[in-house]
């Protein structure tokens, strides 16, 4: 695949047809089941060996969850997938697979909540350390690299939206030696391949736009072969996080919309988010889609972005008079979704602490859903003119 060809186009093809029908079926079947038989001794003892690569039990290798792993891999242009119970498995699985006690941790900073806390708290406990850096501050993370075991990206990031130049940050952790592991869950592989900017291994919450319908929670790594196979073998059986057959099959099913999805959620929340912009309560507006070119590698944009209200606004009197926009976690489905950050704030000053967003009170993230821009906008309208202190 070369690196010029739109992810959209790409994408879309690839999605438009499964590989593994059976009984000339057009979509898979789900294969729930946790164990495979064999057919003799023989055959049992050639699979034992590696000489012979079948299913043998669920946790390990499943067909349903197999078709999915391979789409994903085709998507993202990489060798290789690996389907997780979640997408935190498959942050934790992933480095732990390539860190050990002494090791340095790169992660840019405002990272996904649970990823920091996964390094200050677990990865703290079996004496990995972490240094936070600006992705945005090329000369910061050169400065930071030498030494370290695994650099950790995200662009966008969760809250603040910052992008980053991927290709040349990939390309300094090459130059000094230290494997990249991105999560690409904002943009999908629709939007941007992560692997084709030259990072190592790219992987996702699917419990957001890749499922697409607030039905499942899951994740997945793509990359190399060899990367990937040390993954599988290293902590897959052991941590044991494995996709299920039937979220993969919904997963599956999610995928084959991804590319309109994606479209019609960049479309309304672009609208959404430019009329926020001009609009007299809102200090500033936090989309990577406003402003200035994408950066490189990054073809489009989604409907996850946070905006900061002016002094004065009655936060939780905004969100309770929101009708459309439901107060919850998560993103990525077909629902548009509201979370101020003050609440956040308020989680994160619990016991797994010392977590400094960089989030400002009068922060709100949305996520723009397929309700139709024109609606959602006369939602936000209304509870800002409700939200308004004298
Ligand atoms: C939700 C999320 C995760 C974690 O995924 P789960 O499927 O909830 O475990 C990781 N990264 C980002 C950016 C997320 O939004």
């Amino acid at each position: 695949m070369t690196e010029s060809v739109d992810p959209f186009d790409h994408a879309s093809l690839l999605l438009a047809h499964d590989g593994v029908n059976a009984y000339d079926a057009v979509v898979p079947p789900i294969v729930q089941t946790s164990l495979f038989t064999f057919s003799s001794y023989a055959e049992m003892e050639e699979t034992y060996k590696g000489l012979k690569v079948r299913p043998t039990y669920s946790r390990g290798l499943n067909p349903t969850v197999r078709a999915f792993e391979e789409k994903i891999a085709g998507l993202e242009g990489a060798e290789d997938a690996l389907g997780f119970a979640s997408g935190m498995a498959s942050i934790s699985s992933t480095v732990i697979t390539f860190v050990s006690p002494g090791d340095r941790i790169v992660c840019v900073r405002h990272v996904y909540p649970d990823a920091y806390r996964l390094f200050e708290t677990l990865l703290a406990r079996y004496g990995v350390a972490v240094t936070y850096v600006d992705g945005c501050d090329v000369d910061a993370v050169a400065k930071a690299l030498p030494g370290a075991k695994l650099f950790y990206m995200e662009s966008p990031t969760s809250w603040t939206m910052e992008t980053h130049d991927v290709r040349a940050l990939a390309a300094l952790a090459r130059a000094n030696g230290v494997l990249t592991v991105m999560d690409n869950s904002w943009a999908t592989p629709v939007f941007q391949r992560p692997i084709t900017l030259g990072v190592d291994l790219v992987l996702h919450s699917a419990s957001k736009y890749i499922g697409g319908h607030s039905d499942v929670v899951a994740g997945v790594v793509a990359g190399s072969k060899e990367l990937i196979g040390r993954i599988r073998s290293a902590t897959l059986p052991y941590l044991g996080g494995k996709l299920s057959p039937f979220d993969a099959w919904l997963l599956l099913r999610g995928l084959r919309t991804l590319p309109i999805r994606m479209k019609a959620h960049e479309a309304a929340a672009l609208s959404v988010a430019r009329r926020l912009a001009s609009h007299p309560d809102v200090v500033s507006v936090s989309h990577p889609g406003l402003g200035n070119a994408l950066p490189e590698g990054l073809y489009g944009t989604s409907g996850l972005f946070s905006f900061t209200f002016r002094e004065g606004i009655d936060i939780p009197a905004f969100a309770d008079r929101l009708r459309l926009f439901k107060l919850g976690v998560s993103w990525g489905g077909h629902e548009s979704l509201v979370v101020p950050a003050q609440v956040v704030r308020v989680q994160a000053a619990g016991p797994n602490s010392a977590i400094d967003f960089g989030v400002d009170p009068n922060m709100v993230r949305l996520h723009v859903g397929l309700e139709g821009a024109g609606a959602l906008w006369s939602d936000l309208a209304e509870a800002i003119e409700i939200a308004r202190r004298p």
